[in-house]
């Protein structure tokens, strides 16, 4: 069964086709969800990728989203580019390397979009998420999640290598990182009043970023106005107790 759709679009500048592929909500088996708020749908990041650039040109655009007239779903009768050519602007998305390469990404074009305060918030969320990424399976690490069966010993100690790296890098990119967070924080705090639909969300996010950032006493101060406790706001609860403050899985 086919779990995606597929949909055309063309570069405006030089007229090349690219593929994409948007996952079909009903045909998702396994969703996976972070504390930072990236979801994976079998494997595939929910949010959408808005900065495409072209792999013939280079030249970059912004799409806000994947709907007609602006893409098609007709298959054009020239050549194109799949999606792996654009898809996190064709960088090696597994290895320590692409990830760091994706942070760099997200930098140049925080630079090229002047004031625009809602491009700014999905750039910098996405480079939150980027730097996350370099550590945010660490727990594949532990002796549990070996002796757990998902993964052989070999590709284990394999992954493990490659989870210690990344964790090298993300804490010697860790000024950095605090520095977008900042900039996140400032972003989303007062974006909404409880009114609106992503006023909850937008509480949590700006929990876990206090957390993230290590600022716990601020974390727990807003935890604390919150009269519902689910799953994800006990477990954030609990790491802002214990003081940690990297990024974890809460479902999947
Ligand atoms: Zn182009």
């Amino acid at each position: 069964m086919i779990k995606y759709d597929t949909f055309y679009m063309q570069c405006p500048r030089c007229d090349s086709w690219l593929e994409g592929h948007l996952v079909k909500s009903e045909m998702v088996n396994k969703s996976i969800l972070y504390s930072d708020g990236k979801t994976l749908n079998d494997n595939y990041i929910t949010e959408p990728q808005k900065i495409i650039q072209c792999p013939a040109c280079s030249h970059w655009f912004w799409v806000e989203s994947y709907t007609e007239p602006y893409v098609t779903y007709e298959k054009p009768e020239v050549p194109y580019y799949n999606w792996n050519h654009w898809r996190f602007f064709g960088v090696h998305f597994n290895s320590v390397e692409g990830r760091l390469a994706l942070v760099e990404h997200y930098k140049q074009y925080l630079q090229a979009i002047g004031n625009d305060r809602d491009k700014e918030l999905y750039i910098r969320r996405l480079m939150w998420w980027a730097y996350n990424d370099l550590v945010r399976n660490n727990y594949q690490m532990h002796l549990d999640y070996l002796f757990s069966g998902k993964m052989s010993f070999n590709v284990w100690r394999k992954n493990r290598r490659k989870q210690k790296l990344g964790r090298r890098i993300f804490m010697k990119n860790h000024a950095e990182y605090i520095e977008n967070l900042k900039a996140l924080l400032l972003l989303v705090k007062g974006r909404y009043t409880p009114d609106d639909e992503e006023y909850e969300a937008s509480i949590l996010e700006i929990i876990e970023i206090y957390r993230e950032m290590g600022k716990y006493d601020e974390a727990q101060k807003i935890l604390n106005t919150i009269p519902r406790r689910t799953h994800y706001i006990a477990h954030i609860e609990s790491e802002v107790k214990k003081r940690h403050d990297f990024v974890f899985l809460v479902v999947g």
